[in-house]
């Protein structure tokens, strides 16, 4: 347990992302001394560490040794349970990946059978020298806090079908079995929508480190925006801010899975859909990872489909754009070097339908981790929520929408 004066250093701390100690001082109002000392126990305790230099440049001057905390022995096992594999990494709360496997996971098990095989997971990547110290597992439905997969109507072609809103929400996530699950394995876990992490991952580790306000955009899996504010994830009053395909993009449009009609999703195909409109207007099969690889080879065709893609992203992006104001917009890590043409028609249309204030100090970039945004922001939840959980949450980070940490 960490002593009040000690909650409000490492508070700062992290509000600072790294500080030194006169910095501390000036922020805490603590007397200089009893800083020194505080620190010098918390790094004796393994909670701060310390490195030489500044962590940002505040101020001219010598530059002095940067407090921050310690991450370095802290591990959580990122399981995902992704809708074209299934996977288990192990990653420092820093964002360093330590190891990684494939794994198969039934997801309509029963309760205990699912908590088995998270727990089968997490020592698929445990070493004897590693404990680890979180879980996170990333799936693909919109997840609330405290409640679990909203449940909602499933339609197809307009008529009502309860087989496929179970098939999608599994019976162990239409309630929130966090605590159930941290009970079950002995170790914090905590449930996430995979386009949140990547998100996260790209804010903490990639393509929107230090930007204020970023929306990442995902296109392969399905669309859909994950949204970071200040290094924080931004989740909506249900949990499901972000939800891009289903914005209504024609009020006579088709009647869409979620029940409303014309949403973008049932106006545009999305990654695995789009791979096969590809492969039919080129006359042959193609995987989407084939896709990718054309348009980063060049192929004309492909990365005229994929400019088309983000046009057309930006008609449900473009009154959220003006409305939100973000300084970033990040593309799909997933779709590696095929990022830049949807970059590139994403920044044409959004700058014709949105006005120069808004559109000025806006970039739009591809997402760098290509192949590890959500495992990436699996452990930017972790070290949040360690952190969070050391300190004390504070009503501001509440409004933030962060839940408690068992
Ligand atoms: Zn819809």
């Amino acid at each position: 347990m960490l002593q009040p004066r000690e909650r409000h250093i490492v508070a700062a701390v992290r509000d600072l992302d790294g500080a030194n100690r006169r910095e501390l001082a000036e922020l805490t109002g603590l007397p200089r001394t009893t800083v020194t000392a505080a620190v010098a126990s918390l790094i004796a305790r393994g909670l701060l560490t310390e490195t030489d230099g500044p962590a940002v440049t505040r101020r001219a001057g010598r530059p002095s040794p940067t407090v921050r905390i310690d991450l370095s022995r802290k591990t959580v096992a990122a399981v995902e349970l992704g809708r074209r594999s299934q996977s288990v990494s192990l990653m420092g709360f820093d964002g360093r990946v330590l190891s990684r496997a494939d794994i198969e996971f039934d997801q309509a098990q029963p309760f205990e059978a699912v908590a088995a095989g998270l727990a089968a997971a997490a020592d698929t990547v445990a070493c004897d020298a590693t404990e680890v110290s979180a879980m996170v597992v990333s799936v693909t439905m919109p997840f609330r806090r405290g409640a679990g997969a909203p449940q909602v109507p499933m339609y197809s072609a307009g008529e009502m079908h309860f087989a496929p809103a179970k098939a999608r929400r599994p019976n162990w996530l239409l309630t929130d079995p966090s605590a159930a699950l941290t009970e079950a394995l002995g170790i914090p876990v905590v449930i996430e929508n995979d386009i949140n992490l990547a998100a996260l991952g790209e804010s903490g580790h990639g393509a929107a480190r230090g930007a204020h306000t970023a929306v990442y955009l995902s296109v392969v899996p399905g669309f859909g925006a994950g949204i970071v504010i200040d290094g924080r994830l931004y989740r909506g009053a249900g949990g499901v801010a972000g939800e891009l395909a289903h914005v209504s993009v024609r009020e006579d449009g088709d009647l869409c899975v979620c029940g409303n009609r014309g949403c973008y999703t049932t106006a545009r195909r999305n990654g695995p859909s789009l791979a096969d409109d590809i492969a039919s207007a080129l006359g042959r099969n193609m995987s989407l990872d084939e896709v990718i690889e054309l348009a980063a080879e060049g192929d004309v065709a492909v990365r005229r489909w994929l400019a088309d893609v983000g046009r057309s992203m930006a008609e449900p992006l473009a009154g959220f754009v003006t409305m939100l104001n973000p300084d970033l917009l990040v593309v799909d890590s997933a779709l590696g070097s095929a990022a830049a043409p949807v970059v590139e028609g994403l920044r044409d249309t959004i700058e014709r339908r949105t006005s120069p204030m808004t559109f000025q100090g806006l970039e739009i970039r591809p997402g760098q981790l290509t192949a590890s945004a959500i495992p990436a922001g699996a452990a930017v939840l972790a070290a949040q929520r360690y952190v969070d959980c050391l300190v004390g949450l504070t009503p501001s980070r509440r409004l933030g929408g962060l839940g408690a940490m068992g």
